[in-house]
């Protein structure tokens, strides 16, 4: 199997994309790092690694996950056609278990025995919490004391599937802090594995991120060749961190025909403040160790951020995605709280199908985008999660 993923180098060094990426931590983080990185390389050359990886991803997480197309959609918003990547109907309901399973794999043969994750909505913390079980590791979740109490659903299956889960009660005490604990305790305890949830943080994270989330696209790409025997013209996700969108993108970045969108949080309006469209409205800088683009406060600290989904609002993005931004492979946009709404609800009533509000942001730009394209031309969007988290947020809004 060809690997996608194997570390980026360039003029700049080790693990930039242009001039993204890289590693800006600590002394003492440094060595840590590299021993991954060592892992890492070496399970790239690895077949068996790999053929386990994907014997768990068939039998346990369920793929490859289904291609459905919306028919009513496409009737109703008239256009293009629109096809879904389900990675909904994956274990634990999301993409987070395909990097979850491979990166537990990965600390199992560096010989570690004890898992620390960072979470905010709790999908990665459940996702994490669910692979240690399956493979005998101790598993420790560093979650902000405020979703603690926001997401309690996940915190009770974190605590089900044996996790052990610490709020953490300083700054803001949402998922920045989490990171901040995580970062904090995998510095000081040699033997711990860091599972980290997105395409973010220094080198190699996002590489090791992106080569387990790779197999959405790689999926996508065949499934989509297969019925349509042509390239969708459009590929959509949304763009949190940016791991399911790397995964989706990666599939697809050397077909110049196919055009890449990532659909970021606008929250209440970009004109309010209250939104986490980092690459939309933020700018090139360094955050939790590598450099990106950042939405930064007036002091030059990672700003405050909101979104309606909490697994969209982080003040950083992945590196490739700034790269890919300034480069021009990829256009990313922004929709707003109430245009991912208005697209869950469309969604859920036309195809009978219950969207993450995470991933009703790129339904929304998807839906905007069909009426202005021919019968004959076709938007794949990333499903990246389903919503029955999201009902308790949900329901009130729509007057339920
Ligand atoms: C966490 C999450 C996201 C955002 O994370 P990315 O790393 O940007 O993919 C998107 N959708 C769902 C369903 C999630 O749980």
């Amino acid at each position: 199997m060809e690997k996608l993923s194997a570390v980026h180098t360039n003029a700049a060094g080790k693990g930039f994309y242009g001039e993204f990426g890289g590693s800006y931590v600590p002394e003492e983080l440094k060595p840590r790092l590299e021993e991954l990185e060592r892992a890492y390389e070496n399970i790239l050359s690895d077949q068996s690694f790999f053929e386990e990886f994907h014997r768990l991803l068939k039998e346990y997480v369920g793929r490859p996950s289904a291609i459905t197309e919306c028919q009513n959609i496409s009737k109703k918003f008239g256009g293009g056609r629109l096809f879904l990547k389900r990675e909904d109907l994956n274990h634990t309901g999301a993409h987070k278990i395909n990097n979850a399973l491979g990166q537990a794999l990965l600390a199992k043969r560096m010989g570690k025995n004890r898992v620390i994750a960072e979470t905010g909505a709790g999908m990665h913390g459940t996702a994490t919490a669910t692979v240690c079980a399956l493979l005998g590791l101790q598993c420790t979740i560093y979650m902000g004391a405020v979703d603690v109490k926001r997401q309690a659903p996940n915190v009770a299956r974190m605590k089900v599937l044996g996790a052990e889960v610490v709020p953490v009660t300083f700054g803001q005490q949402t998922l920045k802090e989490a990171v901040d604990a995580a970062l904090a305790e995998y510095v000081k305890d040699p033997d711990v594995f860091y599972l980290l949830g997105s395409a973010v943080g220094p080198h190699p994270y996002p590489a090791i991120v992106r080569e387990f989330q790779s197999v959405i696209g790689e999926e996508a790409r065949r499934q989509f060749m297969e019925r349509e025997g042509k390239m969708p013209d459009y590929v959509v996700a949304c763009v949190g961190g940016g791991s399911n969108a790397i995964g989706l993108f990666s599939g697809f970045i050397n077909d110049p025909s196919v055009k890449i969108v990532g659909v970021e949080p606008a929250g209440k309006g970009l004109d309010t403040g209250e939104h986490a469209a980092t690459l939309v409205a933020g700018k090139p800088g360094i955050i939790h160790g590598f450099k990106s683009y950042v939405l930064t406060d007036e002091k030059g600290e990672p700003a405050e951020v909101y979104s309606i989904s909490a697994g969209l609002d982080y003040p950083g993005v992945g590196p490739e995605h700034a790269y890919l931004k300034e480069s021009g492979r990829a256009q990313y946009v922004a929709v707003t709280d109430q245009q991912a709404l208005e697209a869950f609800s469309e969604l859920c009533r036309l195809e009978g199908i219950i969207p993450a509000l995470e991933s009703s942001h790129a339904l929304a730009y998807a839906l905007e985008l069909l009426p202005n394209l021919n019968a004959d031309e076709s938007v794949l969007v990333n499903l990246s999660g389903r919503g029955d988290k999201d009902l308790d947020t949900v329901l009130p809004i729509l007057g339920l």
